[in-house]
């Protein structure tokens, strides 16, 4: 009698050892660049491939297609995606419950060894990852390097975490019980990340979605999917069952909507902007037909991040760090900084000294490291544009303050500085998320706290004083979910920095840190009677 044989699951290995965060890149080694010239030449080679939606393990190609271009260089196509559209929600949300019987019963040790296969993987293959972030979004090496080290701390962290809470242990046991508490997966989630860190925040919910015994249906920027199908086939590389990850770019307000209005969708794993952000957690609240549960609603948000900086401050030191904070991948990181409040003693003196630094960026093709690539898209580019023109009438122009046309027809826009901006003013207030700063007087620090605290937003912010008693006032009334001292606003570290914002920033869900996959699992208590 034929026998049917069960799939081969791979070993069970789990790394050994506290966590430690993956080393950043140093490209002024001579190995190091000539490693990542070389993953972009074997990644240029590759551009523009098909690539398949993903449902239940089996390849799907719809009509629509979405073309992922490269924002350096508009006619170059770096990947050919299928668009997700309504008809494609019921197949993927089928296939994630017919996953989840199984893989919540999985054992952790299992999930989590998924997991370090994943992220030794990915540091085997660091150098294209690096190459396919440049070609994708336009990040220079150090940029990418950075989305990718983080991606492989989501997995070494993230599957320790998860270990851990399998060991969970009450403080209390009643007499003649023996009381438990486990953390049990949610269902079927929706993961929708956004284009700017496509590597890291995508790779990240869904680890930590995975990792807990979720199965979930990935959705991807349409302006990254080249990137996160990359990550998929690393997964299946990894041995992950069919169904697990279902992997569908798709249009955010059809096929996005349409998941996460479901009735089977139990969570959305969501970070982007403040708009789509609301709209998911008005959709999600609505109780559909036949769903028996509250949506649970993990959203990341939007910001209007500042750096403070004291007349004692060194000047010097956060003029770097603002520039760095603000010109940082072209300005658009949720963390970026783009209000610098400067107390009137200095204003002008630190205006000088950052002119300087700003105007020594270099600006063009990020394959060829350059300080700024080229925005995310053409959309994104004339809104930016638009910020600078009221900015102009709004301010005084320091720097900058149109399209950089010298590196080619690619989306650049000079990094811009705009001084004398009012509080409460719209380029104050509004998240522009381009290479836009724009600079404020304040009278003195308590009055620099109050113009950071002034917009709805709250997720980064930096101080820079000498003054303890200063230090001590940020920290209790700097209203952000991260706040940094001394030092820039941007660069959050897993494990020493967990991610997330208040009010209008998010749910503060606090990403690589100790409480975050607490949000992707459901604590079950039992209390059992004994002899
Ligand atoms: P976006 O909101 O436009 O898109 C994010 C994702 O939502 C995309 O995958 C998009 O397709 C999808 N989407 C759009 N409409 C949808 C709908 N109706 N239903 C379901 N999904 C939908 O954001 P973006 O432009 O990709 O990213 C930039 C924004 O993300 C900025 O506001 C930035 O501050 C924010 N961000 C926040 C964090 C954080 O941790 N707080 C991190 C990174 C980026």
């Amino acid at each position: 009698m034929a026998t049917v044989e069960a799939p081969t699951r791979p070993q069970i290995r789990l790394h050994e050892g506290p966590f430690v965060n993956e080393p950043l890149t140093d490209f002024s080694k001579e190995e190091n660049a000539r490693q990542m010239r070389a993953a972009i030449e074997k990644v240029r080679g590759q551009l523009g491939r098909e690539y398949d939606l993903i449902l239940g393990g089996k390849r799907v190609r719809t009509q629509d297609k979405i073309k992922s271009i490269n924002p350096a260089k508009p006619s170059q196509i770096v990947g050919l995606h299928q668009k997700a559209g309504k008809e494609q929600v019921e197949p993927a949300i089928t296939a994630a419950l017919h996953a989840f019987e199984s893989w919540s019963r999985t054992s952790v040790e299992e999930r989590a060894s998924l997991l370090f296969r994943v992220g030794d993987l990915l540091r085997q293959r660091k150098f294209e990852f690096c190459a396919w972030l440049s070609f994708e979004v336009s990040k220079n090496w150090a940029e990418a390097d950075g989305d990718v080290a983080e991606t492989i701390d989501f997995c070494e962290y993230y599957s320790r975490e998860a270990l851990r809470l399998a060991k969970t242990e009450l403080p209390v046991q009643m007499p003649g019980e023996r009381d438990t508490l486990f953390y049990i997966p949610l269902g079927v989630g929706a993961v929708i990340p956004p284009w700017n860190f496509p590597c890291a925040i995508m790779a990240g919910m869904t680890l930590a979605s995975i990792v807990s015994g979720n199965t979930v249906i990935l959705k991807p920027s349409s302006d990254s999917p080249t990137i996160a199908a990359k990550f998929v086939e690393l997964l299946e590389e990894a041995g992950i069952p069919d169904g697990v990850v279902n992997f569908c770019p798709g249009a955010g307000a059809s096929f996005g909507d349409a998941v996460v209005s479901h009735p089977k969708t139990r969570y959305i794993a969501f970070t982007g902007s403040r708009e789509v952000g609301l709209r998911i957690n008005k959709v999600a609240a609505d109780n559909a037909p036949g769903q028996i549960w509250i949506k649970r609603t993990v959203l990341e948000m939007g910001g209007k991040d500042a750096i403070v900086v004291d007349a004692d401050a060194d000047l010097d030191a956060a003029v770097e760090g603002v520039a760095s904070s603000a010109f940082g991948f072209q300005g658009q990181k949720c963390s970026a900084c783009s209000r610098a409040i400067i107390d009137e003693r200095i204003y002008d003196k630190f205006l000088e000294k950052l002119k300087v630094r700003v105007e020594k960026i270099t600006v063009g093709d990020p394959a060829e490291n350059t300080n700024m690539g080229a925005v995310i898209n053409e959309g994104s580019m004339k809104d930016i544009l638009n910020y600078i023109e009221v900015g102009k009438k709004d301010g005084r122009l320091i720097t900058g303050g149109a399209r950089d046309t010298k590196a080619g027809d690619g989306f650049y826009v000079q990094p811009t500085v705009i001084a004398d901006i009012a509080p409460k003013s719209k380029l104050e207030q509004e998240e522009i998320f381009g290479p836009v700063l724009v600079v404020i007087k304040s009278k003195n620090f308590d009055h620099g706290l109050e113009i950071a605290n002034d917009t709805e937003f709250g997720l980064t912010g930096a101080v820079y004083t000498k003054s303890r008693e200063k230090i001590e006032r940020a920290k209790r009334d700097f209203h952000v979910g991260n706040l940094y001292i001394n030092r820039k606003c941007t660069g959050a570290t897993v494990g020493a920095h967990p991610f997330g914002g208040f009010n209008m920033s998010g749910t503060d869900s606090k990403s690589g840190g100790p409480d975050y996959l607490y949000l992707f699992t459901q604590g079950k208590s039992v209390g059992e009677k004994i002899g």
